[in-house]
C-alpha cells in the first residue's frame, strides 16, 4: 500500500527515489538498519552510498558515549546545505540517541531541517512516517515506548552475503550504572526459538556461512519465554542444523555466563571458540559501583573453567577507564586482570557521563589527563598481548572463512579464524565466501598473514 503511494509520488518526477542509511554504534544498530533498508526498498527506494544526492537520508544513531552523539550532530549539520539546495530531501534520525527525550527536543528546536525523528521502538513505523511526511509535509516525532514489537514481520535487506546478524533478544534488564542502553532499548524481550531457527535455516539455504547472534546480554536469552528456553539450548539447536557454517554470538554478561553454557560451547562444533566477555574493570570496588554483579575473582574462575573445557578458546572484552572515583589502585587491578587473562583484543572506552544513568550523579573528580594516561598505559599493554597471540599462531594451520579482499597486498583475501583473529592470505576472489585452510607465516599487530593450503 505504502509502496504504491510512493511509486505514484515519484513517477511524477520520473526517477527511482534513492535513500542513504548511515549506521552509528553497535551490531544491533547494523541489524536494525538492515530492517530499515528492507522497508525503504519495499517502498521502492534504491539504496545509495551518497548522502548528498539521496532523496532520503536516515541516520541510525548511537547513545552509548557522548562522542558518538557528537559525531551524529556533526554529520546532521553537514546536511544542512544539501537540504537548502533540495527542499524535497527528507532527513530522518532514529535509534538510541533519538529515543532520549532531551535529544529529541534538541533536534526539534535546533535542527529545523530534520524532518523525522523516531526512536528504537518505532523503527517499524518508518513507512508510515515517511509517507505522512511526503504527502502532508511538516515534521514528525515518535519516541513513544508503547510498541515493544520484536519486528518479526519486517523485511530485511542484508548488507552482506557471507555473515548475517540475527538478533535473538532486544533490550536489557541489567542497569549497569554507567549505561544508557536499558533506558533507550527498554526491557529484555526474547524472540521465539522457532522464529530464530526458521531465520537461520533460511540464511543457510541462501548461502550465508556465518551467523552472528545478537543481544545486549545473550546469556539471559529465553528467560521470559513461555516455557523458558536457555541460550545454551538455542546454541545447541542451531548447531544441529545441517550445512557448513559457523556461529558467533555477542554479548555475554559474565554474571549470566553459566558453566552449562561453556560446556555447550565446548560441545557445539559450529560455535566458534571465542567468547566476548566484557569485564569493564578488574577492581571489585569499581565493579560494585558499576552494578556488574560479579567480582574479579568470579570472572577469573569463569575464564579458567572455559580454558579447561574449550581448548584454544579466545577471550575479548570491553573495558571502561575513568569511571567516577576510579583510583590508581583500581586501575592497576584492571591492568593486572588484563595481564592475567591475556585478551585477544579489547574494546576500550573512556567513561562518558550519560544523562539519566545512576553514575551520572556520582562525583567525577579525576582529571581528564590522568584518565587519558591510564588509557594509554592500558593500550600499550594490550598491544603487547595481542601481538604475542598473533606470534603464537605463526606456524599453525587455521580454518578461515574468507570474507573479502585483503588490505596488506594486492591479490590477498581476508577472513577470521575460529578465535576471531583476522587472517590475510593469497587467494583468488572465487574463494570469498568459503572456508579455507591457511598456514600462518607472519604476525602483524592487527592481523596475521599466511598461505592457503591445497
Ligand atoms: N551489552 C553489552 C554492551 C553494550 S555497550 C555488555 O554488557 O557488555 C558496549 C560497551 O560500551 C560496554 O561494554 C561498555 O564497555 C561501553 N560503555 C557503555 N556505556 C558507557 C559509558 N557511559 N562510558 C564509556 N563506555 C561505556
Ligand atoms: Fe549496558 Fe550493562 Fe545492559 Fe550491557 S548489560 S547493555 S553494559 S546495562
Amino acid at each position: 500500500m505504502v509502496r504504491r503511494h510512493n511509486e505514484r509520488l515519484f513517477s511524477l518526477c520520473g526517477k527511482t527515489p534513492t535513500a542513504h542509511i548511515r549506521t552509528f554504534g553497535c551490531q544491533q544498530n547494523v541489524s536494525d538498519s538492515e530492517k530499515l533498508a528492507g522497508m525503504l526498498s519495499e517502498m521502492g527506494y534504491a539504496m545509495t552510498e551518497d548522502p548528498l544526492s539521496a532523496d532520503v537520508v536516515l541516520f541510525n544513531t548511537c547513545a552509548v558515549r557522548e562522542n558518538a552523539e557528537d559525531r551524529v550532530f556533526g554529520n546532521v549539520g553537514a546536511l544542512k546545505a544539501s537540504k537548502e539546495q533540495n527542499r524535497e530531501k527528507v532527513i530522518a534520525l532514529c535509534g538510541c540517541m533519538t529515543q532520549q527525550p532531551h535529544i529529541a527536543k534538541k533536534l526539534r528546536t535546533s535542527y529545523p531541517y530534520v524532518d523525522l525523528i523516531f526512536g528504537t521502538h518505532s523503527i517499524g513505523r518508518l513507512p508510515e512516517l515517511l509517507w505522512k511526511k511526503l504527502s502532508e509535509g511538516g515534521r514528525f516525532v515518535d519516541i513513544s515506548q508503547d510498541e515493544l514489537s520484536l519486528g518479526e514481520d519486517l523485511p530485511v535487506l542484508r548488507d552482506g552475503s557471507i555473515r548475517a546478524w540475527v538478533p535473538v533478544m532486544y533490550g536489557c534488564n541489567n542497569f549497569c550504572t554507567y549505561c544508557v542502553v536499558p533506558l533507550v532499548r527498554g526491557r529484555e524481550r526474547s524472540r521465539e526459538l522457532s522464529d530464530i531457527v526458521r531465520e537461520v535455516e533460511d540464511l543457510i539455504r541462501a548461502g550465508y556461512k556465518e551467523i552472528g547472534l545478537l543481544g545486549q546480554n545473550v546469556n539471559s536469552y529465553g528467560k521470559t519465554l513461555n516455557p523458558p528456553v536457555s541460550f545454551a539450548q538455542l546454541l545447541e539447536t542451531l548447531d544441529q542444523l545441517p550445512g557448513e557454517f559457523v556461529i558467533r554470538f555477542m554479548t555475554s554478561h559474565p554474571k549470566d555466563c553459566t558453566r552449562e553454557l561453556i560446556d555447550t560451547i565446548a560441545r557445539c562444533e559450529k560455535v566458534c571458540n571465542h567468547i566476548h566477555l566484557p569485564v569493564q574493570s578488574g577492581s571489585n570496588r569499581m565493579l560494585k559501583a558499576m552494578n556488574r554483579r560479579y567480582t574479579a575473582e568470579q570472572y577469573l574462575e569463569l575464564i579458567d573453567y572455559a580454558r579447561e573445557k574449550i581448548p584454544g578458546v579466545s577471550f575479548t572484552s570491553d573495558i571502561i577507564v575513568g569511571f567516577p572515583g576510579e583510583t590508581e589502585e583500581d586501575f592497576e587491578d584492571t591492568y593486572r586482570l588484563i595481564e592475567q587473562v591475556k585478551y585477544y583484543s579489547l574494546f576500550t572506552f573512556l567513561y562518558s557521563r550519560r544523562e539519566g544513568t545512576k553514575a551520572a550523579e556520582l562525583p567525577d573528580d579525576t582529571p581528564y589527563s590522568v584518565k587519558q594516561e591510564r588509557f594509554e598505559r592500558m593500550l600499550a599493554l594490550q598491544r603487547k598481548i595481542g601481538m604475542a597471540h598473533h606470534q603464537e599462531l605463526v606456524g599453525q594451520t587455521v580454518r578461515v572463512l574468507a570474507e573479502g579482499k585483503g588490505k596488506t597486498a594486492p591479490g590477498r583475501l581476508w577472513g577470521k579464524n575460529q578465535q576471531g583473529v583476522i587472517v590475510e592470505f593469497d587467494g583468488e576472489d572465487c574463494l570469498i565466501g568459503s572456508f579455507v585452510t591457511v598456514r600462518v607465516t607472519q604476525a602483524l599487530q592487527w592481523a596475521v598473514v599466511g598461505i592457503a593450503q591445497q
